[in-house]
């Protein structure tokens, strides 16, 4: 993920030390060393998250806060205070003032990028909402409000704790916070109540005493019904080395014992967002949009829409320096579908195919088909690399399904070509569309069934093989 990071601290060895770590996992980061030249910077080029030192002399954290809340063009960008270990106060000062989340100095690595990532996501996601919408003419879900003033009340929150103390704690807290608690002491009850009922959040102990907590974890990824769900574990200091494990298989963001209550509702809160507005991105292809922009078949976006919404992204790509991926999907030999069980059948199979790519991708990725057979997908931020493995996930998950069609007993197979044009900033959409065509065309001469990333790209150039 690269993300634009202000850093602002009045200390120029805490701006230093933060700097160096995130540049060292390649964000991109700004600084400041008061208030009033951070909201210059801000205004200069608005980055993707702001990291917020309380105190400072003159303007305070919390003001600068609310200044940066208070203008429509920052409104939305998240704001991290970074505060004493001790204060509390403070927490419920910054939360008043419209920041997002916290974090301790001394700030510790593993907290630091979990709560950049968590919220760099977020911010994605809604800006991704925000551009569909001005594509689509359509002010419907956010209108022309800048913050993230999604409603967040009456979330269902699933929590697996097996200590009835520390359950009663998560949920009390909960409930104070105005969210639904499902209390469950063992992965059997957490699974079944998965299954009942669709959650926004899924809090897990780590120290689960009988179960293994992060096998689970990997279950709830691994599996269709979950994969969305966002996870929260509740962990000890102790814990770190499984905690890093935890985030390596997609768990969303922790929390350490003891912790505030301000500090879990808080992380509670952007991790509801964050499912809600996965849900308004995915709905978004579903309605709300004039029957022009989708198509009727399959309910992707059209060639229309994407020619429209295409400039955009890459207009925006280009200027926060940032990659943007573009994939041409192809099936094929489709024609052979069609001749052996004719076109209704082949209707079955588009449909089916073209319902695997907004499900493999990410919500804020944007799907479309280009017309016949082929299919576009646009992945915002998404370098060569993981473009490569999010092209080659797709076209595995195609190659291994089977159709379902009640007139072809056996099912129906079929394979996709994919061509992927990855990063380079200030293609235009064309040359950018041109470039994916022409990787998409190597994948079908060097024998289908593959995905192949531009040849041009410099950073990597690779063919995958089935
Ligand atoms: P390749 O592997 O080279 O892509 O081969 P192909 O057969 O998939 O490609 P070709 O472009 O030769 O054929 C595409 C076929 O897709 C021809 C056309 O009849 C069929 N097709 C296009 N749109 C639709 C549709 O909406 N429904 C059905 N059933 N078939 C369609
Ligand atoms: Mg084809
Ligand atoms: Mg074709």
């Amino acid at each position: 993920m690269s993300a634009r990071v202000l850093v602002v601290d009045d200390v120029l060895p805490n701006v230093k030390l933060l700097e160096a770590k995130l540049s060292s996992e390649y964000f991109d980061v700004i600084t400041a060393m008061d208030g009033p030249t951070a909201l210059e910077r801000i205004a200069e080029h608005p980055p993707d998250i702001v990291l917020l030192d309380v105190m400072m002399p003159n303007m305070d954290g919390f003001e600068v806060c609310r200044r940066i809340r208070k203008n429509p063009k920052s409104a939305h960008i998240p704001v991290v205070m970074v505060t004493a270990l001790s204060d509390t106060e403070d927490r419920v000062r910054g939360l008043e003032a419209g920041a997002d989340d916290f974090l301790t100095k001394p700030v510790n690595d593993v907290a630091l990028f979990a709560r950049v990532r968590s919220l760099v996501r977020l911010k994605m996601m809604m800006d991704e909402l925000r551009l569909r919408e001005q594509t689509s003419g359509d002010l419907g879900i956010l209108g022309q409000s800048a913050s993230l003033d999604i409603d967040l009340t009456g979330a269902r929150v699933l929590v697996l704790e097996d200590s009835q103390i520390e359950q009663r704690k998560l949920c009390d807290t909960l409930a104070g916070g105005g969210q639904h608690a499902t209390r469950c002491n063992t992965v059997a009850e957490a699974s079944a109540a998965l299954q009942e009922t669709q959650h926004d959040l899924i809090i897990v102990s780590l120290g689960l005493k009988k179960e293994d907590a992060l096998r689970f974890c990997s279950h709830l990824r691994s599996s269709d019904r979950t994969r969305h769900l966002p996870i929260l574990l509740v962990i000890s200091d102790a814990d770190t080395a499984r905690l890093a494990k935890g985030l390596e298989i997609g768990v969303n963001d922790y929390i350490t014992r003891p912790y505030d209550r301000n500090e879990l509702l808080a992380r509670v809160r952007t991790q509801v967002r964050r499912r809600r507005l996965q849900d308004l991105l995915r709905q978004n292809y579903q309605k709300g949009l004039e029957a022009a922009l989708t198509d009727a078949l399959t309910g992707l976006y059209n060639r229309r829409y994407m020619a429209t919404h295409l400039p955009g992204l890459l207009a925006k790509a280009t200027a926060a320096a940032k990659p943007l991926a573009l994939f041409m999907i192809d099936i094929d030999h489709f024609k052979k579908v069609n001749d052996t069980h004719g076109h209704a059948v082949g209707d079955v199979v588009l449909k089916a195919v073209a319902a695997r790519i907004p499900d493999l991708v990410r919500a804020e990725d944007t799907a479309a088909r280009m017309g016949g057979e082929e299919f576009m997908a646009v992945l915002p931020d998404a370098g060569p690399d993981v473009a490569l493995r999010v092209a080659e996930r797709l076209r595995q998950a195609i190659a291994d399904a089977t159709v379902a069609e009640p007139s072809v007993p056996q099912g129906l197979k079929v394979t996709v070509s994919i061509g992927v044009a990855a990063a380079r900033p200030g293609d235009s959409p064309e040359a950018r569309m041109q470039r994916a065509d022409a990787a998409l065309y190597r994948a079908k001469q060097t024998g289908r069934n593959r995905v192949v990333v531009d040849e041009a790209e410099p950073a990597k150039a690779a063919a995958t093989a089935n």
